[in-house]
């Protein structure tokens, strides 16, 4: 991607002292409802107010949208509270129509984002405006599948881009409804550091009391904003009743939330050493996984050799291991002390794992 210089001056254009906020229900449900929602935030740090008009469902039978008419209400909030509008499209219906609305931002949702015939249909009929387009991550986590979607719309000349960042799907349980697979935003933001990305909590964490910690977590690595699910009456909203928080407490996140000065000497310094600190975070949590999932494969082994009566302690591949991982160790620039060290403490905890298995019958 070239020119990608302009592509943060929408946001730059704000001069916000806090990062972007989007807040506002994951549904329209009724005109009252979105109301009431926004004169809530009328008065906070919130700079755009979102609803889902069409809403894309996993399954058939859920509530599925309140369709145009949505837009209506939205034009409504707009005149009497002043805030600007969001919504998400998924073809170029929703298009046509969200620009008829003068709807200010218009977001493709992560289902359509792995689609790149609707990412393509929705850049055409977006061809040139002067809208704020921002891309949600698709459900799986693919850096150029996402990156490919931002292509189809920077190539349409569409100017005021931006990413949104709302985890990705995994089978295996988690505490997080889309895992955030941090790692991800990071590459992305290394690649492409003109292009704002927002954090959505929401749809990471799927529960409301996790929102703050990982809000923290993406102000940390440098996130530029945040979309927030927020709604009146959270418990009986008609979609993602349980992650959506009210405005009062939205309210209460953002004045938590350390949000990081940028301008001094010392600032800088303390920004940069958050930023990696926070990306060591990051990957000792993976290392834990990864351990965590080493361990459980330990455990199988066990089954195997309590079945077949045999050792656990295998001297020969144990020995294999070693003189591989020192190999390979010291292409990563790690010493052959540290690889003997961590591999025999990892070595000695499987171990362990099997012996209780091979001595619980
Ligand atoms: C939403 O923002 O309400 C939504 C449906 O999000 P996602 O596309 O991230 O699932
Ligand atoms: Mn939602």
């Amino acid at each position: 991607m070239e020119n990608t210089e302009q592509l943060r001056t929408w946001l730059d254009d704000h001069q916000l002292d806090h990062p972007l906020v989007i807040a506002g229900p994951c549904s329209a449900e009724t005109e009252d409802q979105v109301m009431q929602i926004a004169h809530g935030l009328k008065d906070s740090d919130v700079n755009y107010y979102r609803a889902g008009i069409w809403k894309p469902r996993t399954r058939p039978g859920n509530f599925e949208g309140v369709g145009a008419i949505g837009l209506k209400w939205l034009q409504r909030v707009k005149e009497e509270t002043g805030l600007k509008t969001a919504t998400e499209v998924a073809n170029k219906a929703h298009v046509d129509l969200a620009l008829e609305h003068d709807i200010d931002v218009l977001w493709i949702g992560a289902r359509s984002t792995v689609s790149p015939f609707i990412v393509q249909e929705i850049a055409d009929a977006l061809e040139g405006t002067d809208k704020i387009v921002l891309v949600k991550n698709p459900v799986n986590p693919d850096l150029p599948l996402w990156l490919g979607a931002i292509e189809r719309l920077h190539s349409k000349d569409i100017k005021k881009l931006g990413v949104i960042h709302r985890g990705f799907s995994t089978y295996e349980k988690t505490k997080y409804r889309n895992i955030p697979e941090w790692q991800i935003a990071i590459e992305l933001q290394n690649r492409f550091p003109d292009l704002p990305l927002i954090c959505d909590p929401s749809h990471i964490t799927g529960k409301r009391d996790m929102i703050l910690d990982v809000s923290q977590t993406a102000l940390d690595l440098n996130f530029d904003g945040l979309m927030i699910e927020t709604h009146v009456d959270p418990d009986n909203a008609w979609s993602d009743a349980a992650q959506q928080v009210t405005p009062a407490t939205l309210i209460q996140i953002m004045k938590d939330l350390k949000i990081r000065k940028e301008k001094d000497d010392e600032a800088e310094y303390n920004n940069a050493l958050n930023n990696l600190r926070a990306q060591i975070d990051v990957i000792d949590n993976q290392l834990l996984d990864t351990l965590g999932k080493r361990m459980k494969v330990a455990d199988g082994i066990g089954e195997l050799k309590k079945q077949r009566n045999v050792a656990v302690l295998q001297s020969k591949r144990w020995n294999e291991i070693l003189g591989k991982m020192i190999l390979e160790g010291e292409e990563r620039g790690l010493s052959e002390e540290f690889i003997l060290r961590m591999f025999k403490a990892i070595h000695q905890e499987s171990i362990n794992h099997q012996e209780k298995i091979i001595n619980n019958s």
